[in-house]
This record gives C-alpha cells, sequence and structure tokens, in this order.
C-alpha cells in the first residue's frame, strides 16, 4: 500500500521531495530556509503552517538539536505528519457502528465525489462484506444518478432513486428508510454540488439532513466532503462554505495523483481543523485509502 501512495503521489513527491533534498543536504544558510519556506508553499502547505515549520526546524539546527541532512528531513516528516495528524485519535476514522451508519457526502461538482462513493461503496459491501444502501439525492443531473447506478451495480449494493428533478430530501428520506427495513450496515447519501447557486445548495444539504434526522434523530453520523487537491486554496474555501451549511465531520481529499501540490492536506487540517480521512489517489476502485499522517508524510518527503 506504502509502495502505490508513493507512487501515485510521485508528482508532489518529486516536486517537494527532491527541492528538500537538495535543501537540507547542502550547507544551512538564511538561503536553505528561504528555499524551504518556497517549497512547502509551492506544495501548497499553506503559508501559516509553513512559517511554523521552517522556524522550528531552523531552531532545532541552530540549537545543535538535529544535525545533517538526513536527520532534518526525517525531523521535517515528523512536524508535517504531526500538524497533518487529527488531535483526537477517533476523529480522523469513519464510526461504522450505527444501524445503518448514515453517511452523507457533500462537496463541489467534478470534485470527485460520485467516484468517492462508488469507490467506497465497493470497499464497505465487497470488501468488508458490509451491506450499502446509496441514496442518489443529487435528482438534479440525470447524469449523477446514472453514474451512481454504475457504481451500485459494480459493488453490488442497493440504489434508491428518484425522477429527475424530484425533491433531493425524499430520496434521501426513502434511502434512510430503506437502510433500516433492510437491517443495513451502511447508507451513502449523494447529494447536489452545483456551487453557482450557492444559496439554494446550501438550503437544500440542510434540508436533506433535517429529513435524514426525520428517520434517524443522531444522523448523518458521518458528513464527508470531498476538496480536490488539484484546485489547491480553492479547495479550502469551498470546504469553509460548506461547513457553514452542515457540520462537516471530516474531508475526502481527492486527486491527489495528479498533483504537485498534495500538502493541501496538511492546510486543510491546520487551518480547517477538519480531520482528512480517506485520500484518492487515482481512478481505479482501490485508489480510495484511509489518511495516515505518518504515511502521508514519508509519501511526500521520504
Ligand atoms: P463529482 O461531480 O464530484 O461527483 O465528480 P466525479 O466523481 O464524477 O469525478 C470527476 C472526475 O474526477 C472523474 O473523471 C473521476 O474519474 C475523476 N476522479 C475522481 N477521483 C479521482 C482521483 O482520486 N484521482 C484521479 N486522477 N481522478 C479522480
Amino acid at each position: 500500500f506504502f509502495k502505490r501512495l508513493r507512487e501515485n503521489m510521485s508528482k508532489t513527491r518529486q516536486a517537494l521531495g527532491a527541492e528538500i533534498q537538495a535543501t537540507l543536504f547542502e550547507t544551512l544558510d538564511e538561503e536553505t530556509w528561504e528555499r524551504l519556506e518556497e517549497a512547502l508553499i509551492m506544495a501548497d502547505v499553506g503559508a501559516t503552517t509553513t512559517a511554523k515549520v521552517v522556524a522550528q526546524l531552523e531552531a532545532e539546527a541552530e540549537s545543535g538539536a538535529v544535525e545533517g541532512g538526513e536527520a532534518l528531513t526525517n525531523r521535517l516528516i515528523e512536524l508535517l505528519a504531526s500538524i497533518a495528524r487529527p488531535k483526537d485519535e477517533d476523529a480522523g476514522r469513519i464510526d461504522l457502528r450505527h444501524s445503518p451508519t448514515v453517511i452523507m457526502a457533500v462537496g463541489v461538482n467534478g470534485t470527485g465525489k460520485t467516484t468517492t462513493i462508488g469507490k467506497l461503496s465497493y470497499h464497505l459491501q465487497k470488501e468488508l462484506g458490509k451491506s450499502v444502501v446509496l441514496g442518489a439525492a443529487d435528482t438534479f443531473r440525470a447524469a449523477a444518478t446514472e453514474q451512481l447506478q454504475g457504481w451500485a451495480k459494480r459493488s453490488g449494493c442497493e440504489i434508491v432513486i428518484g425522477p429527475e428533478g424530484s425533491d433531493p430530501g425524499s430520496v434521501a428520506f426513502e434511502a434512510v428508510k430503506k437502510g433500516r427495513e433492510m437491517g443495513a450496515d451502511i447508507v451513502i447519501i449523494d447529494t447536489a454540488g452545483r456551487l453557482h447557486n450557492q444559496d439554494h445548495l446550501m438550503d437544500e444539504l440542510s434540508k436533506i439532513r433535517r429529513v435524514i434526522q426525520k428517520q434517524m434523530p443522531d444522523a448523518p453520523h458521518e458528513t464527508l466532503i470531498t476538496v480536490d487537491a488539484t484546485t489547491g486554496q480553492n479547495g479550502l474555501r469551498q470546504a469553509q462554505l460548506f461547513s457553514q451549511a452542515v457540520p462537516v465531520d471530516g474531508v475526502v481529499l481527492t486527486k491527489l495523483d495528479g498533483t504537485a501540490k498534495g500538502g493541501i492536506a496538511l492546510a486543510i487540517s491546520a487551518e480547517l481543523g477538519l480531520p482528512v480521512k480517506l485520500i484518492g489517489i487515482g481512478e481505479t476502485l482501490e485508489d480510495l485509502r484511509p489518511f495516515d499522517a505518518d504515511d502521508f508524510a514519508k509519501a511526500l518527503l521520504g
């Protein structure tokens, strides 16, 4: 798995890892820290986080606490991992102990929401042997429903759909109802992501949430937002916006294979205080992974 992570994140690895090796293995002077800062910013680690990390490493190098290129690189990996790690261990996980556990997937169109639901349902249903019901509550786009139906077929899970243009809340309601009736383990609700009609979209999401709660007062148990890693700081703003409409529990960071800016995972944890729970590192069914801060930092630099 780690090998695959490193391979699929090769763009960030080449850009950031190579620059850091070149920098930290040379003489340490003012320019070293500037180059390090620049490399982290280029990788989308974010200005505040970058400044903090560089200041810490510089102080440790000056005091002689860490010496030599390799030790400095390892210390940098540790510092980055500590930023990406959720404060509380449970916060980084998806708790599947409810019956059913209701997961609401939100995010802007094109960020990889449907693909993520497909990968996740396949993993849960086919690999973990759980029973999954999908709810196609993006009723605005017929293509979204069709795409989800394709994933349901591949995963062998149930799907609840409504006619095009029907009320998204009622589809979500029916999906949770079906999940309860069937005694399913997990219900995953797909939602719309049309940002050009922002106010309407946010109303729709909070309404879907309320309707789900009519079936199960403590649901959704997990609201996940998909953020496209290639959109950089824009993704951060999207996550903030969605968090204002519905309480978001975690981030699925997609398309990490397609960017040299994988540092965005750190900016999300540090600046939004939201745990990255899953990462998408490609388009196949196996390319969804739990996020592990240590592996991630190592894959970036090690
Ligand atoms: P949605 O509109 O948010 O539901 O987005 P889709 O799931 O339809 O995904 C949009 C595009 O991104 C599709 O072409 C997907 O194959 C692609 N995609 C999704 N996740 C990943 C990923 O982790 N890596 C790569 N390379 N492509 C992805």
